[in-house]
């Protein structure tokens, strides 16, 4: 834990030595002891020390300086550490001017230069007011931090690559907090791009994209090996288990995750139908060991790059991340999974990410606390973020156009049925949402009257169907109507053989219409969507990856 620190300030070089002599001598065994020679000097040290998220206890200041007076600088300094004890050190003639300064930026206490000897006319007032700061002020986090406003879409994405990828961090919103707003504003100048990332060492980012998140958090963002036996694209619960099954059969594998690995599931409150977890198991645990039992095999994890591109250069596979990179193998297993369908209704865009999510943001279920939201949407996953969100939220509205058993299982219905808080609306769509900078409304309309009702809503999670993420493979794979990728003897066929196919013998099982090149998990066209059918096909791709090993 680091030492909060006492600022000692005075333009009189054999002065300030005096001053930090006798400072160090009492309090160097709790606090750090540092000096400047100037106003100037003294606030470039608060402001490093605020983007540290050092605490500065005391500031020691003499108020005759040349360019900026004893209480000018208090004044400037006490923005960025509006907790921190102020002593002016002045001569008798400054007594009217430390009088003001008590009215005006509450000094603590004036001292009359000089203080000797310490041990009656400096420590004991300094002791009373060291004291006093201890009991108010809690220890400072020293992780990273994230100043942005709860209102701002790019700050929500960056507090979910953070967390779902367990790295811990302290949220500040600068709509509330006017010290981290002044340290924002003198770090990133105007604050129209949030949010801010402030590391440990004092440095930061702003609105940071995930790959430069990566890289300076310390994730593996850079392969380390030009060429490898296996190239898994997608960290979902199909890329897992196929670089769990590469690995640990002896090949070469490396995975690329864009944003972190667990996917989809990762996102789950909880999945209760995955066998072996009778109780359950939270997306974010699957990931987790899924994650470490791949490592345990020695695959490798790239996090944080999004593969943009996939080149044939027989016999190798070339991949392309967004960075420009390439990436080398004899085969590729595409596991990249879909996402949530967006909804296209007036009002929604500039809500996003405040009020407006796609999914379970779980990160946000605390926000809500005590407040109304609505859940759009009847399949499973609906049902399990509406039980989800109603542990947080006042009310939980579900809109959904049809009725929920044609759509949802049974066990979920059921239990969303004997929840208090959680009332369910068939029949509508949505109309429209309304909010300034938040999300205050939706609107719904009755599918057969076309009567409108508002729902008041300060939340809205919408769980409407998905789209595969495969349109970067687009001319390279055959695709169905729907962009999944086709693999194996689903493949349109001409003359007897797959559309385009070059070799004498048919494709394996999971092999897409470029030889080498397998598709698994939910982005495959004709996959049931599930967390079990994900990892039984990324595990069961690895014998056809084997099979196909043999011929190069
Ligand atoms: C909220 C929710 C709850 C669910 N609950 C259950 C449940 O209880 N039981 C159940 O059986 N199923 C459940 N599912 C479905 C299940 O999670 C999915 O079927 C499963 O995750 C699919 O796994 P996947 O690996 O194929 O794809 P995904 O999980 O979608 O993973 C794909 C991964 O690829 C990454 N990616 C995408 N494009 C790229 C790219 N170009 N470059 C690099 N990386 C990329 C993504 O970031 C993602 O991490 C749920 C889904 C959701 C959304």
């Amino acid at each position: 834990m680091a030492k909060p620190v006492i600022l000692a300030v005075d333009d009189d070089a054999a002065v300030l030595s005096a001053i930090e002599r006798d400072l160090r001598q009492q309090y160097r065994a709790d606090y750090r002891v540092m000096k400047a020679e100037s106003g100037a000097e003294a606030l470039d040290a608060a402001k490093e020390l605020a983007a540290r998220n050092r605490q500065v206890a005391l500031f020691l200041v003499d108020q005759r300086m040349p360019g900026m007076s004893g209480l000018e600088l208090l004044r400037e300094a006490m923005r960025l550490h509006p907790a921190s004890r102020r002593v002016l050190l002045t001569a008798y003639a400054d007594t009217d001017v430390a009088i003001a300064g008590i009215n005006d930026i509450t000094l603590d206490h004036y001292l009359m230069k000089p203080w000797d000897p310490p041990e009656e006319r400096l420590y004991p007032v300094l002791d009373d007011l060291l004291a006093e700061w201890r009991a108010r002020v809690r220890p400072a986090f020293e992780g990273i931090r994230v100043l942005g406003s709860q209102w701002s879409p790019q700050s929500y994405s960056t507090k979910d690559f953070l967390s779902r990828n367990r790295v811990p961090y302290e949220w500040v919103d600068l709509d509330i907090d006017a010290p981290a707003r002044s340290l924002a504003e003198s770090l990133a100048g105007d604050l129209t791009r949030l949010p801010l990332v402030i590391f440990p060492d004092g440095t930061h980012l702003i609105a940071p994209t995930s790959g430069e998140l990566a890289a300076k958090v310390g994730m593996h963002t850079q392969a380390s090996q030009p060429f490898y036996d296996v190239i898994v694209i997608g960290g979902g619960p199909a890329g897992l288990a196929t670089a769990v099954y590469a690995a640990s059969e002896g090949l070469n594998a490396v995975l690329v995750e864009s944003q972190a690995p667990g996917g989809q599931a990762g996102t789950s409150s909880l999945i209760e139908n995955y066998l072996g977890f009778p109780s359950g198991v939270t997306g974010e645990d699957l990931a987790q060991r899924a994650t470490a039992q791949a490592r345990k095999f020695g695959a490798e994890l790239i996090t944080g790059h999004e593969v943009v591109g996939l080149r044939r250069e027989d016999p190798y596979r070339t991949v392309v991340l967004s960075d420009g990179t390439e990436l080398n193998a004899y085969c590729v297993v595409i596991t990249t999974g879909m996402s949530a369908r967006t909804l296209d209704i007036p009002g929604i865009a500039p809500l996003q990410g405040v009020g407006v999510y796609y999914g379970a943001a779980m990160t946000e279920g605390a926000r809500y606390r005590d407040k109304d939201i609505c859940i759009v949407g009847g399949a499973n996953s609906a049902g399990q973020g509406a039980l989800f969100f109603s542990r947080y939220a006042k009310r939980v509205t579900i809109l959904v156009r049809r009725e929920l058993k044609a759509t949802m299982s049974q066990y979920l219905i059921e239990r969303i049925r004997s929840a208090p808080n959680i009332d369910v609306i068939t029949g509508v769509e949505i109309d429209r949402v309304n909010g300034n900078g938040s999300l205050e409304s939706v609107v719904v309309k009755e599918k057969t009257t076309g009567e409108v009702r508002t729902i008041p809503a300060s939340a809205m999670f919408i769980f409407i169907g998905v789209q595969p993420h495969a349109d970067c493979f687009d001319g390279t794979l055959e695709r169905d109507e729907a962009g999944f990728v086709i693999t194996g003897s689903d493949l349109p066929m001409e003359h007897g053989k797959p559309r385009g196919w070059t070799l004498e013998r048919m494709p394996f099982m999971f092999e897409t219409s470029v030889p080498g090149v397998f598709a698994a998990g939910d982005v495959r066209s004709g996959s049931n969507h599930r967390v079990a059918a994900a990892v039984g096909e990324g595990s069961a791709t690895i014998h056809s990856v084997h099979r196909y090993l043999q011929t190069v």
